[in-house]
């Protein structure tokens, strides 16, 4: 699913239309997560887009007199066309702008949201329990210790729980803690102040890698057609687990171990982690 870069990297691709007047929105389908609301059109007619910005995997589209939320669900892609290119299958809703271009909602799976949050969206049940963005400062390593110490569930379960960071995904959660040299089933309350830290920073580090990326494959990823795609990007140990045709680890060449946690996988090298090899990877 879209994560948090995939995410960022949509906000950017859409900044053309700050300033841009809407003229027209289609709901083609408004059977998603949510349904999207009947009175959208009315609401956003004749409104100027001031700006976009994000919170946790949520683009906030805000406008004159309240805010947009979009959500790209399980496989939801924005894309942004000229006015005539035709909708296709999946296309199920658009805001059309008066300079011709249109932003374009496409969902195969519909667990995507588009809703309307007023003007302090902030406020709204699906922001407001929100824990602190990845990379701002109130995410640290005294903050994660001292949230950890009441949490006796593994430490990637506990990391990618949105109440106490948002946008550590699957993907993150098992590359950061590689990176960190901690086992991913470790009880999260027994993480040390100093593992705390570490985490942290390879949590920053990791997002920040997969952002760039991103950014250099703007172009590509915001492109009009194909699936929603995932930035080109070497994983530490994501994906590569061997009983499923995979690589082995890129430090230590053992193979790479998945398990099951939270239905989701999880990907760690146990050799890594029992040699101590992972120092620090950057
Ligand atoms: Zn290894």
């Amino acid at each position: 699913m879209p994560e948090l870069p995939e995410v960022e990297t949509t906000r950017l691709g859409l900044m053309p239309l700050v300033n841009q007047t809407v003229a027209k929105v289609v709901i083609r389908n408004a059977s998603l997560r949510w349904p999207i609301p009947a009175d959208l059109p009315s609401l956003l007619s004749g409104r100027t887009l001031k700006s976009l910005t994000r919170r946790a995997k949520y683009i906030l589209a805000h406008f004159d007199d309240g805010v947009l939320l979009l959500h790209l669900g399980m496989s939801g892609r924005i894309c942004l066309l000229a006015e005539d290119e035709p909708p296709q299958k999946h296309d199920h809703f658009d805001v059309r702008f008066t300079n011709g271009q249109v932003l374009r909602l496409r969902d195969p799976r519909r667990f995507g949201a588009v809703l309307w949050a007023g003007k302090d969206p902030q406020q709204h049940m699906l922001l407001s329990a929100l824990g602190p963005e990845p990379l701002d400062d109130a995410f640290n390593g005294q903050y994660l210790h001292q949230q950890l110490r009441s949490r006796s569930v593994a430490i990637k379960i506990a990391i990618m729980d949105s109440h106490l960071v948002v946008g550590v995904g699957n993907i993150y959660a098992s590359e950061s803690l590689f990176r960190a040299g901690i086992h991913p089933q470790k009880s999260a309350k027994a993480l040390t102040r100093a593992q705390c830290e570490r985490l942290v920073a390879e949590i920053k580090s990791t997002l920040k890698d997969a952002l760039a990326a991103g950014g250099s494959s703007l172009r590509d990823f915001f492109g009009t057609d194909g699936n929603p795609g995932y930035f080109q990007q070497q994983y530490f140990v994501y994906g590569r687990a061997n009983d499923k045709g995979g690589e082995p680890c890129r430090v230590c060449s053992a193979p790479i171990k998945m398990i099951r946690q939270g239905q989701r996988s999880t990907f760690y090298c146990e050799n890594c982690l029992s040699q101590k090899t992972i120092r620090s990877s950057k």
